[in-house]
């Protein structure tokens, strides 16, 4: 050790002292020394290649011009400095890892400068595109749920419970739906959109994240009463619902909101969360695009309903349900020409249940959409299949309102229809009269569409409603069905039956009678010129092997 010189403080041997700078010319690590008032003194190729033909002064090529006297400060009273800094080369920026060690000059004696740089770019970027990734949705850009419970867990730390914020949950009214009609695609397009329109309307200091498929929260600290609330729901409200063109459609995307303020609903992110997940459930049972404050006794309710939904999953997927027919009989000559499809729950504990237990948790759901797919399936399957057999049978579904208001609908029903094989005037969709009271948007439009493809529309339960002539009016409405609830009151009931025969007759509709349980009623119906019913008297609504048994004998007449 005697014999050799000081390099970079360490005692080397001369061939010792060989291999280092075999090891120092081979690298690719910028090695390079200074004085110490900054003079170029040596560079080994990697740094030659860098600096080129110039002999730059120290740290001369920082992008941050204070930098280098940082540095050489901290020099003064450090032996070695390490930074990460941002350099300007002839291929445009790029970050290095410095290393600065004082040392001597061997050659002069002189105190000097070593500096070794590594460029890091790439390993920079990759490092902060996964810190971006671990607080960014990927999609939107937005923040994610990771960052949302850390900024939350913030705030309460930071405020205490004196603190006052809200979140808030934003979810697209069937997404799902949306994504089966558009496509993936669209359905990225649309989250994105929702997204940006979201981020135009915060405020500053508020969060908005992507916290699952289509929902997204918003936290906002300026928000912390019912008044300032509403404002920015309603400023959310404003900006999601204009229209999207996307692909030829006008889009309206309908969001709905469940709101929980910090401290009273929630003590932390998970609290306020799961109390903003129960008001939006309440939201979206109110129909598409409400929102809902959460209230402690949503608890027990979600409860039960959380286990009820479930339950209805399951027997959608399993296909627990079955349909039964009830037919539509002519009063003249007691034929039946048609059957009305009632969907029942075949339930593996409770039996069959009528639709009174479960068609409103379906609609509140959305499940609606997948059921009323099921029994449409069912039924016209049903109808091929007595046809193929020599029974000609007209087949009237009921919709429910949630249906109509998806904008897919109706082109959903032409598409499966048109793969089972039915024939659009062989069918006829039993709707409410509340539904023709809409009057722009998805309902109206899908009810033109249907009748366009000659779908046969009727009104169900009719008189119970809003009886709107104008309304009724504005869709070619083949049949009215009068409540079972004029039925009953028969002769002593209002004159209700002659007049919606009147109007029935003025619209060229036809006429059925609901729920005729008696001979008397039927002698009535008979004298008020009433062509058609449905009742217990005939047939209560059965299975399609006891309907064939029920019909047999009755020559068929045309379809609808
Ligand atoms: P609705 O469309 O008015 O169907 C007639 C209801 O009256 C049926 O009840 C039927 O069983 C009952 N009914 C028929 N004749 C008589 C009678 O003589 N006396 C009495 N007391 N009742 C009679 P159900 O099957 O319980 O269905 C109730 C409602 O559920 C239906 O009323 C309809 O609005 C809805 N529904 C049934 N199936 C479906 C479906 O597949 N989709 C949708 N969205 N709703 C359905
Ligand atoms: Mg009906
Ligand atoms: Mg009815």
């Amino acid at each position: 050790m005697s014999s050799g010189k000081r390099v970079l403080g360490m005692t080397l041997s001369t061939s010792s002292n060989e291999r280092v700078k075999g090891m120092v010319d081979g690298t690719t690590a910028l090695i390079s020394l200074f004085s110490r008032d900054g003079e170029f003194i040596h560079a080994n190729p990697a740094a030659t290649g860098f600096f080129g033909d110039a002999r730059p002064r120290l740290l001369d090529w920082l992008v941050d011009r204070d930098a280098r006297q940082r540095l050489l400060e901290c020099l003064d009273r450090e032996d070695e400095v390490r930074s990460l800094c941002e350099v300007a080369t002839i291929n445009g920026r790029r970050w290095h890892d410095l290393d600065l060690r004082s040392c001597t000059d061997t050659e002069s004696g002189r105190d000097a400068v070593l500096l070794t740089c590594i460029d890091v770019t790439e390993l920079k970027a990759a490092g902060e595109r996964a810190h971006f990734l671990a607080q960014n949705d990927r999609l939107t850009g937005l923040r994610n749920r990771d960052f949302l419970e850390l900024h939350v867990s913030q705030l309460v730390e930071q405020d205490g419970p004196d603190g006052r914020f809200v979140l808030l949950l934003a979810d697209i009214d069937d997404f799902q739906g949306i994504n089966n009609w558009l496509g993936d695609d669209i359905g990225n397009r649309i989250l994105e959109a929702t997204a940006n329109r979201i981020r135009a309307s915060l405020r500053g200091g508020d969060v908005a994240a992507r916290v699952s498929g289509d929902q997204f929260a918003i936290v906002s600290r300026g928000t912390d009463d019912a008044e300032s609330c509403e404002v920015l729901v309603t400023r959310l409200r404003a900006a999601i619902a204009a229209p999207l063109r996307i692909n030829g459609h006008d889009i309206t995307i309908p969001v709905s909101f469940g709101i929980a303020m910090y401290p009273c609903d929630g003590a932390d992110f998970g609290g306020l969360m799961r109390n903003a997940h129960l008001a939006l459930q309440a939201a979206k049972a109110q129909g598409w695009s409400s929102w809902c404050y959460f209230r402690p006794s949503m608890n027990e309710k979600a409860r039960r309903r959380v286990e009820f939904e479930a339950e209805l999953r399951t027997a959608i997927r399993e296909r627990q349900f079955v349909v039964h027919y009830q037919p539509r009989v002519s009063i003249a000559d007691n034929r039946a020409d048609a059957v009305e499809a009632l969907v029942r729950w075949n339930h593996p504990a409770r039996g069959i249940l009528l639709p009174g237990h479960f068609i409103g948790m379906c609609e509140e759901t959305g499940l609606i959409h997948d059921l009323g797919m099921q029994v449409l399936e069912e039924a016209l399957c049903q109808q091929l299949v007595w046809k193929k057999a020599g029974l000609d049978l007209g087949m009237s579904i009921n919709l429910s309102p949630r249906q109509l208001e998806r904008e897919s609908f109706a082109d959903e029903i032409g598409s499966r229809i048109q793969a089972i094989g039915a024939d659009p005037a062989t069918i006829e969709f039993e709707i409410t009269e509340s539904m023709l009271l809409v009057d722009d948007g998805p309902t109206s439009s899908n009810l033109a569409t249907l009748t366009a493809t000659g779908f046969n529309l009727s009104i169900d339960d009719f008189g119970t409603g809003y009886s709107n002539l104008a309304h009724i009016l504005r869709f070619p409405v083949s049949c009215i069905k009068i409540d079972r609830s004029f039925i009953i009151a028969g002769r002593e009931g209002p004159a209700i039956v002659d007049l919606i025969l009147t109007l029935a007759r003025q619209i060229g509709a036809r006429v059925v009678a609901e729920g005729v349980e008696t001979d008397d009623q039927l002698t009535w119906l008979r004298e008020c010129g009433c062509p058609e019913y449905q009742g217990f008297l005939f047939s209560r609504p059965i299975p399609a092997d006891m309907l064939e048994k029920r019909i047999a004998g009755f020559p068929q007449l045309a379809a609808l």
